[in-house]
């Protein structure tokens, strides 16, 4: 491994054609190279075999194939599987597979830590590291197909669908997250329908209003409260991007696609702080005005957070509310939290002990 050696997992399609063109090679060779990374799950240039043995050579001298290492691979007793896995720079990010019936949903993260600061999201308290790189994303998504099996193009998949509902906000960290869902959904590389890929985001009107013009990503919001008041608590980034501009922006980027899809809006119930009557009045009125299905996550606790989860009851009141109200609603049934890898548990480690990473390891000590 080189710093200056370019790490092609990391290239979309159509910036891996520009890298063979600057080599003076034939484009079509991303569309080659492209297959042996994604599908075949090739590590080494000596893989591939429709490729010549020179310009194997040439392709090791500048580039590289590089995944991050495993640090740890955890299965908890639901199934849900938790890999940690080590960044660049000493950080080190988490991601987790659900398997559902027939789907093995990939949850994977875009930054380390996130700066959005939620009140309720032990990422946002862990505070903000830096952002992904695109190979960083979507190398995720490969050490999950090998680790749960390997890569068979003939056979089943082994990641049937992925959210970008790890750590950190997609949106703030754009072109990688872009460049990777890309990828996600390219042919030539893992092929997923785009409605097998899950943008999660709690609000960046100004990115969300430029991600309709680059992808056809489907999304998920993270909305939390129904009132203005109460959500810039809860999701501070309200402040700047109120709800009824974020509806706007949503409303706009499903305009666009020009299908039959809806996003998923996610509302964390807090006990006592959202999840009463007047909550459920407010948010069915909002619905109303934003086509959606509704997603509630009964709150994941984590050390000091000051939050509850509701009780079952509370919750089951809280649904038949939003059925009441014709919203389509799910509850998200909480998975693997004895391996802290519920929604929200995911924090990662930090190398760089800032005031706030220093206040995370108090919260990981603690437990
Ligand atoms: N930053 C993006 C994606 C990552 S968070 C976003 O906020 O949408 C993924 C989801 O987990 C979000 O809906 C988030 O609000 C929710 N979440 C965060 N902390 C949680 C907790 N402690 N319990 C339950 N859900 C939580
Ligand atoms: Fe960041 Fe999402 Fe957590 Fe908010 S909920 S702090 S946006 S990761």
């Amino acid at each position: 491994m080189s710093e200056s050696k370019v790490n092609l997992l990391g290239l979309s399609p159509s910036k891996l054609e520009e890298f063979f063109d600057t080599l003076g090679e034939k484009k079509f060779r991303a569309v080659q190279v492209l297959k042996w990374m994604h599908q075949q799950g090739a590590s080494s240039f000596d893989e591939m075999t429709n490729i010549s043995k020179a310009l194997r050579a040439k392709l090791a001298e500048v580039a590289e194939i590089r995944e991050p290492e495993i640090l740890v691979d955890k299965t908890s007793k639901d199934g849900t599987r938790k890999w940690v896995i080590q960044m660049d720079g000493g950080s080190a990010i988490e991601m987790v597979l659900i398997p559902e019936g027939d789907r093995r949903t990939l949850c994977v993260s875009s930054q380390v830590g996130c700066s959005l600061d939620c009140s309720f999201c032990s990422t946002g308290k862990q505070g903000f590291n830096r952002n992904l790189s695109t190979a960083e994303i979507i190398a995720q998504l490969r050490v999950a197909i090998r680790c749960s099996g390997g890569f068979d193009p003939s056979g089943e998949r082994r990641v049937s669908n992925v959210v970008l509902m790890g750590m950190g906000e997609p949106l703030m960290n754009f072109d990688n997250v872009v460049d990777a869902v890309q990828m996600m959904m390219d042919d030539n590389a893992y092929g997923l329908s785009k409605r097998r890929v899950t943008l999660s985001t709690s609000g960046v009107v100004p990115a969300l209003e430029k991600l309709g013009d680059v992808t056809d990503v489907s999304l998920a919001v993270s909305l939390h409260a129904a009132n203005n008041e109460l959500r810039d608590v809860l999701v501070p980034i309200n402040k700047k991007y109120p709800i009824e501009m974020l509806v706007e922006s949503v409303n706009r980027y499903f305009s666009k696609l020009g299908d039959k899809r809806v996003p998923t809006v996610e509302y964390t119930l807090i006990a006592g702080v959202n999840d009463q009557p007047e909550h459920a009045r407010q948010l069915v009125k909002l619905l109303r005005k934003m086509p959606c299905k509704l997603n509630l996550i009964p709150f994941n606790p984590f050390p000091n957070s000051g939050y509850e989860r509701p009780s079952e009851a509370a919750i089951a009141k809280f649904k038949a509310e939003m059925l009441k109200g014709k919203i389509l609603t799910t509850v998200r049934r909480t998975r693997g939290d004895d391996v802290d890898a519920a929604c929200g548990q995911l924090v990662g480690q930090v190398a760089d002990r800032t005031r706030r990473s220093q206040k995370y390891i108090e919260l990981r000590e603690a437990k």
